[in-house]
């Protein structure tokens, strides 16, 4: 069975979002021509993609480039949070705990998802450690499968190309299993990230890092 052209052409772009399948994209599409309201989607697409870009140097999205938060002389640029989505960042502030600064992956390994490692921003990671006076990175990806292995690829990136390397830090285990950074209340995360630990590629060493 062929729908008409232009049908066609909507199921395909929405099967090109991460975990979207053909039966989905087709509801998706049937659900704008019925809803007059999901029209605005177009629009609110357009201005989105046209009206933000990437924070040159933390990659998070943003309407003014640096974003507010590394235009802030007040936050503590020694302090650098790894996440890997723009999401996480909106979850930190929302729960002001962290006074630092941040650098959005854009993602997590996840090749199943069809996202590899080359695909996260880690190379930029690299560069703004080398320039800057980033004392710790703390690795605060989410606490789940795809969360740690990219924070052991942040880790193992780190290592090899910068040296020294600064003090890299993960939140505490004790988040809960597989859970999403952007639904812990500000308790856990205050808890995480005081109980945060160094991290090595070759072995984990235990121990409280001071609090600051
Ligand atoms: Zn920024």
């Amino acid at each position: 069975m062929a729908y008409p052209d232009p049908l066609e052409t909507l199921i395909a772009a929405f099967e090109g979002f991460p975990g979207v399948g053909r039966v989905t994209a087709e509801r998706l599409a049937f659900h704008i021509l019925r809803e007059p309201r999901a029209r605005l989607l177009a629009p609110a697409i357009v201005s989105a993609a046209e009206q933000t870009c990437r924070c040159s140097e933390c990659g998070n999205i943003t309407e003014l480039d640096p974003c507010p938060i590394c235009r802030d002389p007040a936050r503590d640029s020694q302090q650098i949070a790894v996440v890997s989505e723009p999401r996480h960042v909106e979850a930190m502030e929302r729960a002001q705990v962290f006074r630092g600064r941040y650098h959005v992956l854009m993602g997590s390994f996840n090749p199943a998802e069809g996202t590899e490692i080359e695909h996260l921003e880690i190379a930029a990671l690299i560069e703004r450690v080398k320039a800057g006076a980033t004392l710790e990175v703390i690795l605060a990806t989410d606490p789940d499968a795809e969360g740690e292995a990219t924070a052991l690829f942040v880790v193992q990136a780190l290592e090899s190309a910068c040296d020294p390397t600064p003090l890299i830090t993960r939140l505490a285990r004790g988040l809960p299993a597989g859970s999403a950074l952007e639904y812990l209340h500000r308790g856990i995360l205050e808890d995480a990230l005081e109980g945060r630990r160094p991290i090595h590629s070759r072995r984990s060493v235990q121990g409280r890092v001071a609090e600051d």
